[in-house]
């Protein structure tokens, strides 16, 4: 991506400048002239990335020996179904809903089993979380699925969940853009193509005794522990998202980690949320203490004037600010390849935009 441009996609994302770099010379050349696009998964020198890329995540989440890392195919949605598949054992499992894709994981798990809905947050248009104490937890659930960061509506949960059960959550737009306690959690799984690369790979880390034994009727592909066995190469690997994502892990070690990440993703949405709260012309309707450090949806109070908007920022180099198609309006999302500089051209083009109407 050029210099002088700002890709403000939910996903695929924005991915460092730097890390473009490396790329490319290694299209040409990762090992004895061959190109990263055809080396096998199972050669020696990809084994060797494989690890090291690994070792990368394990420092900056600070993962211990007790979690299983792995780097699977199938995307986010994927692993909507392969967890109810795994953990149902007693056949009933806490869905926490607070926007689109916990709703999505919630519908899918329906599939295999019976699903609790702890509380949902439709009737706020997914802008408010209910309290805790008034949530629905079922005793004796398999597991409590929750989604960190609603990539579509822009709701952020920043605190940690105290559960009983198992707590599953998806962490497909957070995963290191903040430092966080993996021990809270028995799964997580993030698909790359936010913060961590490119589509085609998912990370997923799990608590070893957690998987462990389950899922026994499942065919191996669909099952956690088989791909932990066979090093998450039970088939063939993603190997360019995975070479990428080992990049990306490089570049935020690099970068300072994931405190910097955090301070950084922290400072861009404050400018952005500050701006939009004292004009006129824009909102964001989220709740302040639910707002996403990452995703930024905002509406224009004045009607059918998202296009223009739309058109002029591309023609100020500000791209892929339209929102999800099921809730209109903008939306910026500002992951950690995302420099300041953008939040601050975004502004002043919102500024300018505004002055004019
Ligand atoms: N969960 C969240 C929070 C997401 O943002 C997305 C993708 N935008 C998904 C799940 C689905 O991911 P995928 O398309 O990789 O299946």
């Amino acid at each position: 991506m050029s210099e002088n441009i700002f890709n403000f996609s939910a996903g695929p994302a924005a991915i460092p400048k730097s890390v473009i770099k490396k790329i490319t010379s290694k299209i040409i050349d990762f090992d004895n002239g061959m190109s990263i696009l055809e080396i096998s998964h199972r050669s020696k020198k990809f084994k060797e990335y494989a690890q090291r890329s690994q070792s990368s995540l394990r420092r900056l989440l600070n993962i211990d020996d007790n979690y299983e890392v792995l780097f699977l195919q199938g995307g986010a949605t994927h692993q909507f179904t392969m967890i109810p598949q795994n953990f149902s054992n007693n056949g009933i499992a806490d869905y926490l809903i607070t926007g689109g894709w916990s709703k999505k994981a919630a519908a899918y798990a329906q599939y295999h089993t019976r699903v609790n809905v702890v509380s949902d947050s439709s009737d706020t248009n997914f802008t408010n979380i209910s309290d805790k104490s008034t949530w629905n937890i079922f005793p004796d659930s398999d597991y409590f699925f929750y989604c960190a960061n609603e990539t579509v509506h822009g709701v952020e949960i920043h605190e940690d969940i105290d559960i009983n059960a198992p707590l599953i959550c998806d962490m497909s737009s957070t995963l290191c853009t903040r430092p966080i306690n993996i021990s809270n959690f028995d799964l997580l799984f993030a698909g790359a193509q936010k913060n961590l690369g490119i589509a085609g790979l998912t990370i997923v880390l799990a608590r070893k005794e957690f998987i462990k034994n389950q899922g026994t009727q499942l065919s191996p592909i669909m099952r956690y522990e088989d791909h932990s066995n066979d090093n998450s190469m039970l088939n063939t690997s993603p190997v360019f998202a995975w070479y990428v994502a080992g990049l990306v892990f490089e570049w935020i070690e690099e970068q300072g980690g994931l405190k910097k990440m955090a301070n950084s993703n922290k400072l861009k949405s404050k400018l952005l949320y500050d701006y939009i709260d004292q004009s006129d012309l824009y909102n964001n309707p989220i709740k302040p203490k639910y707002r996403s450090w990452i995703n930024i949806p905002f509406t224009l109070s004045i009607k059918n004037l998202d296009d223009e908007f739309l058109t002029l920022a591309e023609k100020s180099g500000l791209y892929n600010l339209k929102g999800h198609r099921t809730v209109g309006g903008m939306r910026a999302s500002v992951y950690n390849a995302m420099p300041i500089e953008g939040v601050e051209r975004l502004i002043s083009f919102m500024k300018d935009f505004e002055n004019r109407q």
